[in-house]
């Protein structure tokens, strides 16, 4: 056995790959997924604190759906609404959609300063 470090991981799934022999022209099928990899040992190991050293496109699809999650849950926008409390100009307001559909929306202001 030629060296510690010698571990190869998929490069779509990133998961271990057996039968690294450190040679370049061969080339290692990941058994999870079935992706094609070069037996080749990079210089830097890569650890699993580094998702963005593997450029998968499932990951990347994750992200995605959190990202959009994120947008979806956080309703609130500003506008130009004077605040009755503090006079401040600007207030978050959240759309609320009611029930009946011919009821429309109901608008929501929230300013910093907590009034609604
Ligand atoms: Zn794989
Ligand atoms: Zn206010």
């Amino acid at each position: 056995m030629s060296a510690i470090g010698s571990l190869v991981f998929c490069t779509d799934c990133g998961s271990l790959l057996d039968g690294s022999i450190g040679d370049p022209s061969k080339i290692l099928i990941c058994d999870i997924c079935g992706a094609k990899n070069k037996d080749t040992v990079p210089q830097t190991i890569v650890s699993e604190s580094k998702p963005s050293a593997f450029p998968s496109s499932l990951r990347a699809k994750r992200s995605a759906v959190q990202t959009l999650t994120a947008e979806d849950r956080k309703t609130e926008a500003l506008a130009q609404h004077t605040c009755a409390q503090c006079g401040r100009k600007e207030m978050y307001f959240t759309t609320v959609q009611l029930r009946s559909a011919d009821e429309g929306s109901t608008v929501f202001y929230t300013c910093v300063c907590g009034y609604k």
